[in-house]
């Protein structure tokens, strides 16, 4: 009996639980697509919190990504978001931000230009979107207002001391100073447990105080990005009114709260809107026939077979699997779809670690046509049903282009409208097409 697997039919399955394949599943609500989700941990719980489209290219620092894009276009026009139209792009990123919003996670909106934003070390960073709580950080840096950074006594990773350090030209009225986490005041503490401490309001009145304390004439007050897990808007705007100072987070090194946020965000909001999302698990085999596809996989209760009119592939890169790197060469994992990649192992890497020009591997991955459906190895569609998205897609550098969010929320936007024409394409030749169903 725990062997017979239980069978759900949907209209699209979203393989993957990155940012590309939750930005997927919300087009795909937006649109009434009905959808069924797997995806294991990946890189989402690394991610700053900040989405970025272009920070960087050709290793100069971009503030307008909106013209760099225009140019990425003409140099490189393989690349992922040089296939989708810069208004979509602008659509993607606003409907994402929106979404997230409207769910108690305000983010920026996606502006003319990018935002110089703070690292964990104290470096600058450009990027489209950040999370209301890191807001008022750029804006102090550019007024160059009166802040202190504090860090915490048993926290490793953050140092006000080196933020302060690197910032000190940029931002000579920044300062810091360390103090202990209220009821932690004693070994190693860690920003998930300081966060979800901070959904207390005991520890919030008790935090506030401990910041005035150290605070002097500071305006602003800098921290570890700890504020809250859930509500983090609202631990915010309480800090704000209990010191009657600024307050705004940076972000901490992996694995970060602004990351882990994002994943309990979608994994609570996404099945109360509908989707059948089945987190923690990963699909061991997708096979395609004339009714559609079937995705099997396995959890604690046993066998599961997701029937499904199209699905989405966004299943990254090595970190999360999407890729496997072998002795003879790349593959990917789940169908084994070509890889775009170097011609010899020998060439994955250049001889220096710091070559402007980046690494060969980094740009490996699979190949899309216009509708972003994977093309085999004699650049045919695999399948009509099938498209993917996020950086599992070849031709791009996302780390060295401060890209990862861009490509992810941008190439997903991309897919659900072609899955959607898709469907609907289908709705109307098979009007009687069966409704979602679980069973
Ligand atoms: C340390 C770090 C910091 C980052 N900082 C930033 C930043 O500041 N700004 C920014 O814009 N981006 C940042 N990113 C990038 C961002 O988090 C994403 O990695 C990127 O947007 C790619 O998203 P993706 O969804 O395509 O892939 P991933 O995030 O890699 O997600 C792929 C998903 O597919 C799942 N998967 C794989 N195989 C299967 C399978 N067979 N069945 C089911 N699921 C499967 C994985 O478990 C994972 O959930 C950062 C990433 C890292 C690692």
């Amino acid at each position: 009996m725990k062997d017979t697997p239980r069978h759900f039919t949907t209209q699209l399955a979203v393989i993957g639980s990155g940012i590309a394949g939750f930005a997927a599943s919300i087009f795909a609500l937006n649109r009434k697509i009905a959808i069924a989700q797997v995806g294991n941990s990946g890189a989402l719980a690394y991610t700053t919190g900040y989405l970025d489209l272009i920070g960087k290219r050709n290793d100069a620092v971009v503030s307008d990504p909106w013209q760099a894009l225009a140019k990425l276009r003409e140099s490189e026009p393989k690349h992922p978001l040089s296939r989708v139209d810069a208004g979509d792009i602008q659509r993607a990123f606003t409907e994402f931000t929106d979404f997230l919003g409207a769910c108690g996670l305000a983010y920026s909106a996606p502006g003319a230009g990018n935002i110089t934003a703070l690292t964990p070390v104290g470096t600058l960073k450009q990027t489209l979107c950040v999370p209301a709580t890191m807001a008022a950080g750029p804006r102090a840096l550019t007024a160059n207002s009166p802040c202190v950074i504090v860090d915490f006594k048993g926290l490793k990773g953050f140092s006000g001391v080196e933020l302060a350090a690197n910032l000190r030209e940029r931002w000579p009225q920044l300062t810091t100073q360390r103090i202990g986490f209220p009821g932690m005041e004693r070994g190693e503490i860690y920003p998930e447990v300081m966060a979800r401490a901070l959904e207390v309001a005991t520890t919030r009145e008790q935090l506030a105080e401990a910041l005035n304390a150290v605070a002097g004439t500071a305006t602003v007050i800098g921290v570890p990005a700890i504020l809250g897990m859930h509500r983090p808007d609202q631990v915010r705007a309480e800090l704000k009114r209990l010191t009657g100072r600024e307050i705004f987070e940076i972000p901490t090194m992996p694995p970060s709260v602004p990351g882990i946020r994002l994943r309990e965000l979608f994994q609570q909001v996404l099945p109360q809107k509908g989707v059948s999302l089945i987190p923690q698990q990963k699909v061991t085999s997708l096979s395609f026939d004339g009714d559609g596809a079937t995705l099997a996989l396995r959890d604690a209760f046993g066998p599961i077979r997701i029937h499904a009119q199209a699905v989405i592939l966004a299943t990254g890169r090595f970190l999360s699997g999407g890729l496997d790197a072998h002795p003879a060469g790349i593959r990917e994992h789940l169908l084994d779809l070509p890889v775009t990649q170097a011609a010899d192992r020998a060439d994955w890497y250049r001889a220096r670690y710091t070559d402007p020009r980046g690494h060969p591997i980094n740009s490996a991955g699979i190949e899309v046509d216009d509708s972003f459906r994977p093309l085999t190895r004699e650049g045919r569609r695999y399948h009509e049903r099938l498209f993917s998205a996020g950086v599992i897609l070849a031709h791009q550098d996302w780390i060295r282009g401060r890209s990862g969010a861009g490509i992810a929320i941008a190439t997903a936007f991309k897919a659900v409208t072609e899955a959607e024409r898709f469907l609907a394409g289908r709705q109307a030749m098979f009007p009687g097409a069966p409704p979602v169903q679980c069973h």
